[in-house]
């Protein structure tokens, strides 16, 4: 491999704008957001469009040269980090919206299109894309589709992929794959188009898609309620799913620990209850046509939760400003741990019905071998995904804690697999969940995979290291 020989070349294609070697404006590309990962890559390459993706990928495979796409470096598993002889591919460049239609209810987008840029132009023709998540404000849709992320509405409209019609893919030898269409219905053969969601950049690089749109809900109630168990909380969710016409579309759960994270150390965040309680759940009930209802329904619905005794307090937001605030709790927890520490972070998912008895089990083991570490439990209990981050215990050493962050990973992840979930409900897998991969997956699966890394990337150029351990029994890098 000549990477000198394959950066000249590649700099004739994408010209002056389109790569970047020195290290003082690579920088803002080097480093992940939480500072684990940083990339060694020698340039980041910033394409204006897929015909250069093309080019620089046809290069890249003659030379050898590895290529890590990224998008706006928000996704937390170490996937958009490179190695020395990599390079990076950042698709901010390619950030233009195709086209909206209104009528087939469809966006086309650039991969490189911030995921709030894609809400705001669906948001013109009075149209929701309903993809919505804390980093949406810089994470880019081709991130988004690499890792099939999620967020606070999955309930209701699906995650990245239930979003997703049509794609434009980049191979590993250049080649375009592109299967841009609206259908809602298209039944010939094989789905490559769920090949490449999900797969962090490890089969193709993903250049534009065609993405869903859903009317704007109109009628949207927005409540918080305490509650004594998980269990309640539970039953509120059927109580709300079906008091909603199965409109409910979100339900966030939060510890005790949450809220009281949220609300010592985030800006902006108050606890609307006057005394403290065990969970506390917030639900969206969002509806759309020329009558309202969903207050009325809201309000049924927490007067069933009451009288089944299965939540003891509740305040429903009397106004778009007040919704916001109690938004605020909910995300200002992710800010607000960092003031208590170091934390270990586990994002699982085990079946809705199972997540009392996950919380139950995790508590306990973590009790007994991590004395005094403080579990700070929170997420999308109606999708069965919990953020299960635990908060050193006070006054530890940070680094000693973490250094222990694949023991308590083993326990965790070890409850979720006997409850038959999954050690990644939303990040993704990257660099740091390679191990959970082999424990976890089936030998099968993992076969298959990496079949299909083989057909699709022979000389494995496109995101090396990512997704997929080793094949032999040989440690993790
Ligand atoms: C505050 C905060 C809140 C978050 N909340 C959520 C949440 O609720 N739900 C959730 O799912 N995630 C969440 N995330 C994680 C992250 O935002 C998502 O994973 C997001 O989808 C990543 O998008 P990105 O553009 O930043 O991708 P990057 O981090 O740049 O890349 C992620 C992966 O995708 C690959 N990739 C990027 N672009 C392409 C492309 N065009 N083609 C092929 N591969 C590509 C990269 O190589 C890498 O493997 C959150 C992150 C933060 C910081």
């Amino acid at each position: 491999m000549d990477i000198e020989t394959a950066l000249g070349k590649i700099k004739a294609v994408v010209g002056d704008r389109g790569l970047i070697d020195d290290p003082a404006s690579a920088a803002p590309f080097l480093t992940e957001q939480r500072g684990r990962f940083t990339s060694h890559a020698p340039a980041v390459v910033l394409p204006a469009d897929t015909n250069q993706v093309a080019a620089v990928l046809k290069l890249c495979a003659a030379h050898g040269v590895g290529v890590v796409p990224q998008g706006g470096n928000t996704g937390l598993c170490g996937g958009a980090v490179a190695g020395a002889p990599q390079i990076l591919l950042n698709l901010g460049r390619m950030n233009r919206v195709l086209e909206v239609d209104p009528l087939d209810y469809t966006i086309t987008v650039e991969a490189g299109c911030v995921l709030q840029r894609i809400q705001e132009a669906a948001a013109t023709v009075d149209r929701l894309f309903p993809l919505s998540l804390g980093a949406e404000g810089s994470c880019q849709i081709g991130g988004n589709l690499s890792t099939n992320a999620g967020g606070i509405n999955v309930l209701r409209y699906g995650n990245a992929r239930d979003l997703t019609l049509g794609l434009e893919v980049v191979l590993a030898d250049g080649t375009v794959w592109r299967e841009l269409n609206r259908l809602r219905k298209n039944n010939t053969g094989y789905d490559l188009r769920d090949l490449f969601i999900g797969a962090e950049g490890t089969l193709g690089i993903i250049t534009a898609a065609v993405l869903k749109l859903f009317p704007q809900p109109t009628d949207v109630q927005t409540a918080m309620v305490a509650l004594d168990s998980v269990d309640g909380a539970l039953r509120l969710l059927d109580l709300a799913r079906n008091a909603s016409g199965d409109t409910l579309s979100s339900f966030e759960l939060l510890s005790n620990t949450a809220m009281n994270f949220a609300t010592q150390h985030a800006g902006g965040c108050v606890d609307p209850f006057d005394q403290p309680h065990p969970w506390y759940v917030l639900l969206v009930f969002a509806g759309g046509g020329s009558t309202p209802y969903m207050r009325g329904a809201l309000e049924q619905c927490m007067e069933s939760a009451f009288a089944g005794g299965h939540v003891v307090d509740g305040v429903i937001a009397e106004s778009h400003a007040q919704a916001q605030a109690l938004w605020r709790i909910r995300e200002g927890v992710v800010e607000a741990q960092r003031y208590e520490g170091a934390s270990i972070k586990h994002d699982i998912s085990v079946p809705v019905s199972r997540v009392p008895e996950f919380l139950e089990r995790a508590g306990r083991a973590i009790a007994r071998a991590f004395e005094g570490a403080r579990p700070c439990p929170f997420g999308h209990l109606g999708d069965g995904n919990i953020h299960y981050n635990v908060s050193q215990p006070v006054g530890a050493d940070p680094s000693a804690y973490v250094e222990r962050w694949a023991d308590m990973n083993r326990i965790v992840h070890d409850i979720v697999a006997e409850l038959g979930g999954s050690f990644s409900a939303e990040h993704g897998i990257g660099r740091i969940k390679l191990e959970d991969m082999r424990r976890y997956k089936t030998p099968i699966g993992l076969d298959l995979m990496r079949r299909i890394k083989l057909a699709l990337d022979p000389t494995d150029i496109l995101n090396p290291g990512k997704v997929l351990p080793p094949a032999d029994d040989s440690p993790v890098r």
